[in-house]
């Protein structure tokens, strides 16, 4: 990549390559950083490790892409809105979630928060991380 990583964003893509998402956990107080940090953003802690996540997760807002500022290589992700995202190991983080159309919308913001999961996504050149609703919404 052309542009100069910090190096915990570098180890995180390089994790994704291996097919492994990776966060980092704080062996002070617990807590995960997803996506990875090196601080703790809990206890302060700059003694943060890596920790494999389960992907397993809950989306509390849906907001969908703006028609028009929709970016040409979100295209292939097919619907998709945006959303906070709290992870089982508790981090929370703004991702995009597969799986959402302006149809689906009203339905699911009944059914709030929802059972996500993330997912590894190939991008053009490099690996990222994407969440999808689970398929109990689907249909
Ligand atoms: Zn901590």
């Amino acid at each position: 990549m052309a542009i100069k990583l910090e190096k915990v964003v570098q180890g995180f893509y390089d994790f994704l390559e291996e097919g492994k998402i990776m966060g980092r956990r704080c062996p002070k107080c617990g807590a995960v950083e997803f996506p990875p940090v090196y601080a703790c953003n809990s206890c302060g802690s700059l003694e943060t490790e890596w920790c494999e996540i389960s992907g397993k997760a809950k989306m509390h807002s849906i907001v969908m892409p703006a028609a028009l500022s929709s970016k040409p290589e979100y295209r292939e992700l097919g619907k998709y809105a945006y959303g906070e995202v709290e992870l089982a190991e508790g981090a929370r983080c703004n991702a995009v979630v597969r799986g959402i159309s302006r149809k689906s919308r009203k339905e699911l913001l009944e059914r709030m928060p929802l059972d996500v999961h993330a997912a590894i996504y190939q991008r053009d050149g490099y690996k990222t991380v994407v969440f999808d609703l689970d398929e109990k919404y689907l249909g």
